[in-house]
């Protein structure tokens, strides 16, 4: 099945728990605007290359549209257009003032040198510039996208506005903009989604193995933060491979050894005496079958399949990623009695934190660190706490709650702009 159906099939399940009215539903269905377009890249060597940009506007309803920009080999219309659904109902559930979009380039960014991939950044907002804006759509991270490329995108759309745009893009470096606690944001929110949940499966930090699929920004920052906080992190994986320690792993560690030599060769540690232990080398595929109790899929989507969701057996998964688990996955893991609590929940701490940027360059006074934490773990823990409640009330799923807990606010602000409904009645 094509992702976008997938992405699909969870909002007809959660129709089944909330009532909404026909045109909110319709509305829902397909994307407000999609556009694709042509970079031409001029390679160092003087040649020209073209690369495939996305820009997918999901839906508007709650505000302009709010999302990232992903660099990938595999990036399609049709993965864009589910990221940008996931974003719609990820920032109604944190009650975000905005709709959802996504954007991405097929490109791996990995074969191209720094100037480069400037060059595309630019060119990739030269090619949309009409289509985005700070009241319109707005930009930040993604997969293999980082501070540096929001930055040089903010940058090329200020240019071409003739007017300091810093609200165009979130996720920009402090120095032109950005906010503090942005960069750990996605990982933090996790975090405290996790802090707020286990106690009600009554597991304490310290009797939970975890393992965490995926080490860039999200998964190294979340494995680190559950260290610190005593949960033992018994395994790790990036895109090559991963390591597994049944006694768990020195995450500081294995986060500098990767910076150092961008290698996932750990390096385990035990108090103040640092030394080279044994550890196993895993598979991605090995690791997400681990016997554990806390599964985090942070990388990619379609991890966690029909193929090998029986197999799964942590009782517990947390989608740091976006879309991990497909539709048919969610199916047998509910027989078994794996519970999953969704991405649209789980990883929204990242674009929550872009909203305070949003929210600062607007006003242009800065938040500190403590400020934005404290606000981000008030808006985390009550919009778990409410899906748990929903989860309780409705005997549903926790994907399923959170889907139902955004739809009721999509539809709310749906009727309050008037449907057929209202005036027909009227
Ligand atoms: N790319 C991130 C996500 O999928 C962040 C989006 C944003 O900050 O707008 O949630």
């Amino acid at each position: 099945m094509d992702i976008f159906a997938d992405a699909q099939q969870r909002l007809d399940e959660a129709l089944k728990h909330v009532k909404l009215s026909d045109d909110a539903i319709a509305r829902l269905r397909s994307p407000k605007a999609n556009l694709q377009v042509s970079i031409p890249l001029r390679r160092d060597d003087g040649s020209l290359e073209i690369f495939q940009g996305y820009r997918v506007r999901y839906d508007d309803t709650r505000g302009p549209t709010k999302g990232g920009v992903r660099y990938h080999p595999g990036v399609t219309l049709g993965e864009v257009q589910s990221l940008a659904f996931w974003m719609t109902f990820k920032c109604a559930v944190l009650d975000l003032p905005y709709g959802g979009g996504k954007g991405g380039i097929t490109v791996n960014p990995k074969e191209l040198s720094r100037l480069e991939l400037e060059r595309l950044s630019r060119g990739y907002i030269d090619a949309i510039a009409d289509f985005i804006g700070p009241d319109r759509d707005i930009l930040a991270p993604d997969v293999y996208t980082n501070a540096m490329v929001m930055s040089w995108m903010m940058d090329q759309y200020s240019t071409i506005q003739r007017k300091f745009s810093p609200g165009v893009v979130t996720g920009k470096p402090l120095a032109v903009g950005g906010s503090q606690g942005r960069d750990t944001a996605t990982a933090m929110g996790a975090f405290f989604t996790i802090q707020t949940l286990l106690p009600k499966y009554d597991r304490l930090p310290e009797n939970t193995r975890v393992a965490v699929q995926g080490f860039g920004n999200a998964g190294a920052t979340l494995a680190e933060l559950l260290h610190k906080a005593g949960y033992k992190v018994v395994a790790v994986s990036d895109s090559k491979g991963g390591i597994y320690a049944p006694q768990g792993l020195d995450i500081p560690s294995v986060r500098a050894h990767k910076n150092a030599t961008r290698a996932m060769e750990a390096v385990y540690c035990e108090g103040s005496v640092c030394s080279l232990r044994s550890r196993e080398t895993i598979t991605n595929a090995e690791l997400l079958e681990l016997e554990v109790d806390l599964l985090v899929p942070a990388a990619l989507e379609n991890q966690i399949t029909e193929e090998n969701a029986a197999n799964i057996k942590a009782p517990l998964i947390f989608e740091v990623a976006n879309g991990p688990v497909t539709a048919a996955a969610d199916a047998i893991l509910q027989r078994q009695g794996t519970t999953v609590f969704p991405d649209i929940l789980v990883n929204a701490g990242g674009v929550t934190v872009s909203y305070f940027e949003w929210v600062q360059n607007r006003n242009g006074l800065y938040w500190t660190a403590e400020e934005v934490q404290d606000r981000l773990k008030a808006r985390m823990v009550k919009e778990t706490e409410a899906v748990w409640k929903l989860m309780q009330e409705k005997d549903i799923a926790a994907r399923t709650a959170a889907y139902v807990h955004g739809l009721q606010r999509l539809g709310e602000t749906i009727e309050a702009k008037g449907t057929r409904d209202y005036y027909q009645q009227g």
